[in-house]
């Protein structure tokens, strides 16, 4: 009963004492490490799922802050957004509460790729983050810094394989158990801030990094493959100091799209504009002159490639402007974000940098732009469910695992959370496939394919993408994730509702048949080609680009003007249908190769001859889970797969 009571910042010195001295218990079923995207998520899906859980986080008034950029969304990243809203998680609620310019991007392409995107209020998304954890029962959160974890050696019974059995707090004697810990320290593991030629331990700007224990705990005692990444952030701006009539305006959609499908309108009511600008050469000239000033530059020009600093883009691409988004950080903020000038030069000279692009000729910088670097786990060493394979109980989630980004970091914390419960409360773990959700895409990436840098989501890395769009996440997920227990019955219950409007829509259209001279006497501006004879149905008629459901539903009111609530879903489920029945097949295949589970204790080095060394050695270091996951390992020949189904069949 304790957080749940969070307070204002101003009680949160007491709040803290309190923490420590009245902990209801020393012992959880999920404890979770960082109140960053993956931890909340990772904190309130266990919760949801019935598990005891504590949620501890170095500062409580930073749980649900947007360390860099303050949007969510955008190709692909939206629809992880969509999917963990489906899955009941807090990030497209929190979403619709702060957004402050929504837009679909990628508008132009089919509805499959489209993505939804909103600008937020920082501290509008921060505060309901923090109410909604305040709101589930079964969650505690302590402030605090984890020290360590503890680790139970092997048994003799499982050879090999640590467990993990709780935590210890910095300045804290007793130390609290559980079931499984969920680790979502984010770029705080091993961090070092860089700023022109000064480096200092941090997180992210104004928090400490994490203890060198728990880094020790994973490296040395856990065995585990760690590496380094690197990110940055761009200068924060005075609005007041910019020339907006230099910049073009961009204004947010009219018709706001909420991200959560319990939504059917977004909260904030004032939304706000962005503007996009250009570097010029007087920008790549400031870059040269202080290269030998910036410490993180030295180290790799390249810098990570999703979210390039503007040194690295200017390097990469000399003589080019480049796009700079002006986007603001809240309704009443006085600041701005300059999405694109992510930099690490020494203060002095991002000032310079900056007032190269017109209209920022007489711009003020807030707080200097950064860089951090960070120790990530290398995740091939996890399991689909997150768990780290030689660890019981130790689950891994966020940027820990080398993505990038609030949404990937949401989606991992989740699932790991989800699975951290099924472990505490003795049930087996789950997994999502990558022909169901992009979660499951991220996550097989992750465990299959491991990271060389900050991975993030895109559309191309599915490969169902007609399949997995973010219109129908609650249709693939949100009855998945009610049996597991993660969602709420009121959602599951309008998820219900929305299948049976829409099976009955799609059934009436099916039922609706017109010849083709009926289509032109009835709807004249849709050309039905001349070739076709035979009779349309309706779902073959709104495959028509030109013909929207509105319009037949006008045409055949009694049949369809029921389901008008539904117009753009029936649009884009007829849409995709050929493409969607297409694809089952190689869906149904993939599903049988996932469900064949490759036991955990093979040894790869004495099955039959046919298997290559290089397969052997790849297969003996992922142990992946099932065939499936297998099949995607770089260096996994067909002729190994066989190999492999073979020696399954043989086992089973
Ligand atoms: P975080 O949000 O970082 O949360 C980690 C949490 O763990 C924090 O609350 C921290 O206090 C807590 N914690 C850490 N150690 C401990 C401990 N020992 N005990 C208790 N609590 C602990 N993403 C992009 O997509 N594009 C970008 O351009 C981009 N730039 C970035 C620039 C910077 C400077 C930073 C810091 C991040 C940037 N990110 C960017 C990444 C984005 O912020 C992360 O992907 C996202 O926040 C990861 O979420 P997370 O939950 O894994 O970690």
């Amino acid at each position: 009963a304790l957080i749940r009571s969070l307070q204002p910042v101003r009680t949160i010195h007491s709040l803290v004492s309190r923490c420590i001295s009245h902990l209801s218990r020393q012992c959880y079923d999920v404890i979770v490490v960082g109140g960053g995207h993956a931890g909340t998520e990772a904190a309130a899906a266990a919760a949801r799922m019935g598990a005891e859980t504590l949620l501890v986080t170095q500062k409580i008034h930073t749980i649900g802050a947007l360390s860099c950029n303050p949007s969510l969304g955008g190709v692909g990243k939206g629809h992880l957004v969509r999917e963990v809203d489906a899955l009941d998680g807090l990030c497209g609620r929190a979403g619709d509460w702060a957004g402050i310019n929504f837009s679909i991007l990628n508008r132009s392409k089919g509805p499959a790729v489209w993505g939804p995107r909103a600008q937020l209020d920082r501290q509008r998304y921060r505060e309901f983050i923090q109410g909604e954890l305040r709101s589930i029962s079964r969650l505690t959160v302590l402030e605090g810094s984890v020290e360590d974890l503890l680790v139970a050696e092997p048994s003799p019974d499982e050879p090999g394989s640590h467990r993990v059995t709780g935590i210890s707090l910095e300045n804290v004697l007793n130390p609290i158990t559980a079931s499984s810990v969920v680790l979502t320290t984010g770029t705080f593991l091993s961090g070092s801030i860089f700023v022109g030629q000064t480096t200092s331990p941090g997180g992210r700007i104004g928090d400490a990094p994490s203890s060198a224990g728990l880094s020790h705990t994973l490296k040395e005692r856990l065995g585990l493959r760690v590496g380094r990444l690197r990110t940055g952030t761009p200068p924060r701006i005075v609005k007041e100091s910019v020339d907006f009539a230099l910049a073009e305006l961009h204004p947010p959609d009219r018709r706001p799209t909420p991200f959560s499908f319990m939504n059917t309108h977004t909260r904030c009511k004032e939304q706000v504009p962005c503007y996009l600008t250009y570097t010029t050469p007087g920008v790549e000239r400031v870059v040269q002159e202080s290269l030998h000033l910036n410490c993180h530059i030295q180290q790799d020009t390249k810098g990570p490639r999703y979210c390039p600093s503007i040194e690295s883009r200017v390097l990469r691409f000399p003589g080019r402007s480049h796009q700079v988004w002006l986007e603001p950080e809240g309704v009443t903020s006085d600041l701005l974000y300059p999405q694109g000038l992510s930099m690490t030069m020494p203060p002095e000279m991002q000032l310079r940098l900056i007032r190269e692009i017109p209209a920022l000729h007489r711009a003020e910088i807030h707080s200097p732009g950064y860089g951090v670097q960070y120790d990530y786990v290398c995740p091939t060493q996890l399991s689909s469910a997150l768990q780290v394979k030689t660890t019981q109980g130790l689950f891994l989630a966020g940027q820990i695992n080398g993505t990038t980004g609030y949404e990937e970091a949401a989606a991992q914390g989740l699932w790991a959370g989800v699975n951290a419960a099924c472990r505490a409360l003795s049930t087996p773990p789950v997994s999502l496939s990558r022909t169901e959700s992009y979660i499951g895409v991220l996550i097989d990436d992750l465990v299959c394919r491991g990271v060389t840098e900050p991975y993030r989501m895109f559309t191309s890395r599915a490969e169902f993408r007609t399949a997995l769009r973010p219109d129908n996440a609650d249709l693939r997920l949100t009855p998945k994730g009610y049996e597991l227990g993660c969602v709420s019955p009121s959602r599951y219950q309008e998820a219900m509702r929305v299948q049976r409007s829409l099976q009955d829509a799609m059934a009436a259209l099916q039922a609706l048949t017109l010849s083709t001279a009926r289509c032109r006497e009835k709807l004249p501006d849709v050309r039905v080609s001349e070739s076709k004879n035979a009779a349309l149905t309706g779902m073959e008629l709104l495959q028509y680009k030109e013909l929207s459901f509105e319009t037949l539903a006008s045409v055949f009111p009694e049949r369809l003007s029921s389901y008008l609530e539904f117009s753009q879903r029936l649009k884009i489920e007829a849409v995709y249908k050929p493409h969607c029945d297409i694809n089952k097949k190689e869906i149904e295949r993939i599903q049988k190769e996932e469900n064949m589970f490759l036991p955990q204790d093979i040894d790869y080095f004495s099955l039959p001859a046919s298997l290559s060394q290089e397969a052997r050695e790849i297969l003996d270091r992922v142990r992946p889970t099932t065939l499936g996951a297998a099949t995607r390992l770089e260096g996994i020949t067909p002729a190994a797969v066989v190999s492999l189904y073979n020696y399954v069949q043989f086992a089973e």
